[in-house]
C-alpha cells in the first residue's frame, strides 16, 4: 500500500518512496532526522506534540516495513535567545540565573527530556547526538561554506550571506526582497535581513562556559550548523525525512538548507514534514510568552501521560490543536475505557486483515489518526470474536503507541468480610446454586462492592459513590 506523506518543501501529498532501495534480504532503510529539544529548560506538552507527531511517523514507516535510522539532535549550545542572531545563549543565560554551570544543566535537562518521551512512550531515536559533542564537524562544514564564497566576517561572528543563494528561503517561500525592504530592526553588521550566524565570537571582555578555539577566533557555533553537520555526518548528504515543528519553517529549516546547498550542493531531506502548534488559548504555547505546561503539570492533576498522547490524536498532526482541561478529561475516559475493553478481550488470536488494511490506508494517507482512531472504536463496536478483536487492537496500538497490552485494572484491597463472600457465591455458582449466587451478590452489595463477571473470572470493585 502506497504511504503518502505532505511535503512542505513542494507543498503537497507526495507518494513516500525511500532514496536507498532495500539489500537484497533486508528491508530498506530510511533516514529521519528530527530537530530536537534546546535543553535549558523543561520540555512543554507543545513541544512534546511535535515529538509525538515524529514518533507516529517513524512508526508508521516501520509498518510499512522499513528499517528507520531516527537521529535526534540536542541543542546545548548556540540557540541565542531571538532566532535573529542576537541576545544571549539560552544555554548561558540559565547557567546565570540559576547558579548551576551550562553543562550541568544541559545533562539535567537531557534527562528530563528523556524521561517525559519515556512516559509518553516515544520511541527513543537510533542516535541522540549533541551539538557540544560535534564542534570539529560544524567547523568542517563552516569552512567548506567559506571556500564555496557563501560567508562573511562582522566583529562578532561568521555570518552566511543568504543573498547568493539564489533559492534562499524556498521552503518558506519567503520574499527576501520584500522583507529586506520592510526592514524596521536594526541588523547590525548583517548585510541582509536574512543572514545568519554559522559561528559567533566570544564576547571580548567576558568568557563564555561554552567556548572552543576556531579558525576565525575563540567563540561557538549558531544555531542552525549543528543540523547540517550531524545529518550529514550520520545519515549522508541528502536523507529521506526531515522533521520539526511549524516555527522551523521560516528560519531554522532554511538555513540548515542553505548551509547544505552551499557546501555539499544536495538538497539536504526528500521530504520536509512539520507538526503544527499546540495552542494555549488563541496564542502558541511557548516558554517565551509565559504561558505553558509541563507533563509533569498534568500528572499532577492526575492525569495519565499516555492521556495526553491520546489527547494528540484528536487533530490531524496538520492542524493546531488547542489545549483544553476539558479535552484532557474526555482523553483520559476514553483511554480508560479502551484499555478495560482491550484487557477484557482476554487473549489474541488472528489478526482481523480487513480491519488491518483498512488502519494502513488511514494512517498511510498522511498520518491521519483521527480516523485511525475512529476505526479503533468500529472495531470494537463490530462483530469481530473478542480474540480476533485484541490481535487487531495490538497490531493498531504498533502505531498508536497507547501500550495497551501492559494495561492491567488496579488490585482492590478487598475486606476479609467481602472476600469471603466472594469465595462462597463462587462456590454457589459452580455448584449451580443461582439463588444463593444472587443472594450473596446483594450482600456484597451491600458492603459497598459490585461484581463484574467478565471472560476472565469475577471481578470485584468498590462501588462508585
Ligand atoms: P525547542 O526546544 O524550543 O527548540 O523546540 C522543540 C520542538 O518543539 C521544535 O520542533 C519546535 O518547533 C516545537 N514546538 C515549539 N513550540 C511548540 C508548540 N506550541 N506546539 C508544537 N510544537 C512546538
Ligand atoms: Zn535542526
Amino acid at each position: 500500500m502506497e504511504l503518502k506523506l505532505y511535503d512542505t518543501y513542494t507543498r503537497s501529498i507526495r507518494t513516500f518512496e525511500p532514496i536507498n532501495p532495500p539489500i537484497e534480504g533486508c528491508s530498506a532503510t530510511v533516514g529521519m532526522y528530527t530537530c530536537g529539544p534546546t535543553v535549558y529548560d523543561y520540555a512543554h506538552i507543545g513541544n512534546l506534540r511535535t515529538y509525538i507527531f515524529e514518533d507516529i511517523l517513524r512508526r508508521v514507516l516501520s509498518i510499512n516495513g522499513y528499517e528507520v535510522k531516527h537521529v535526534m539532535n540536542i541543542t546545548d549550545v548556540g540557540h541565542l535567545v531571538s532566532d535573529a542572531d542576537t541576545g544571549e545563549d539560552k544555554m548561558e543565560k540559565c547557567a546565570r540565573r540559576t547558579g548551576k554551570s551550562a553543562w550541568e544543566l544541559a545533562e539535567y535537562y537531557t534527562q528530563a527530556f528523556k524521561n517525559d518521551l519515556q512516559l509518553l512512550n516515544i520511541l527513543e531515536p537510533v542516535i541522540w547526538c549533541k551539538a557540544t559533542d560535534h564542534i570539529e564537524d560544524q567547523i568542517e562544514v563552516i569552512k567548506c561554506i567559506e571556500e564555496k564564497g557563501f560567508t562573511y566576517r562582522t566583529s562578532d561572528g561568521i555570518y552566511f550571506d543568504t543573498s547568493k543563494l539564489p533559492d534562499y528561503g524556498y521552503l518558506a517561500r519567503l520574499d527576501v526582497e520584500g522583507l529586506q525592504a520592510g526592514t524596521r530592526i536594526d541588523m547590525g553588521e548583517k548585510r541582509h535581513i536574512t543572514d545568519f550566524a554559522l559561528w559567533k565570537f566570544s564576547p571580548p571582555d567576558q568568557k563564555r562556559q561554552m567556548e572552543w578555539n576556531s579558525p576565525w577566533g575563540i567563540g561557538f557555533p549558531g544555531w542552525h550548523i549543528e543540523c547540517s553537520a550531524m545529518s550529514a555526518k550520520y545519515l549522508g548528504r541528502f536523507f529521506d525525512i526531515h522533521c520539526g515543528g511549524e516555527d522551523h519553517i521560516p528560519i531554522h529549516h532554511p538555513n540548515e538548507i542553505a548551509q547544505t546547498e552551499a557546501c555539499y550542493g544536495t538538497r539536504l531531506a526528500n521530504f520536509w514534514m512539520h507538526g503544527y502548534f499546540l495552542q494555549a488559548g488563541d496564542e502558541k504555547m511557548s516558554k517565551s510568552a509565559g504561558h505553558f505546561l509541563r507533563l509533569r503539570d498534568l500528572i499532577e492533576k492526575g492525569y495519565d501521560p499516555l492521556a495526553y498522547r491520546f489527547f494528540c490524536f484528536s487533530a490531524l498532526y496538520r492542524a493546531k490543536l488547542t489545549f483544553s482541561w476539558e479535552g484532557m478529561e474526555s482523553s483520559q475516559k476514553a483511554l480508560d475505557r479502551l484499555r478495560l475493553i482491550v484487557y477484557e478481550l482476554g487473549d489474541p488470536g488472528e489478526v482481523d486483515e480487513w480491519y488491518k488494511n483498512q488502519f494502513i490506508e488511514y494512517v498511510n494517507d498522511d498520518l491521519n489518526i483521527p480516523r485511525a482512531i475512529a476505526l479503533t472504536w468500529e472495531m470494537i463496536k463490530s462483530d469481530l470474536i473478542s480474540s480476533a478483536k485484541k490481535a487487531t487492537i495490538l497490531y493498531f496500538d504498533k502505531v498508536l503507541g497507547l501500550r495497551l497490552n501492559e494495561w492491567k485494572p488496579k488490585e482492590e484491597i478487598i475486606p476479609e468480610e467481602v472476600q469471603k463472600l466472594i469465595e462462597l457465591r463462587q462456590k454457589a455458582r459452580t455448584e449451580k446454586r443461582w439463588n444463593d449466587a444472587d443472594m450473596l451478590r446483594n450482600q456484597i452489595s451491600t458492603l459497598g462492592y459490585e461484581i463484574e463477571d467478565t471472560p476472565q473470572g469475577s471481578r470485584v470493585k468498590k462501588k462508585k459513590e
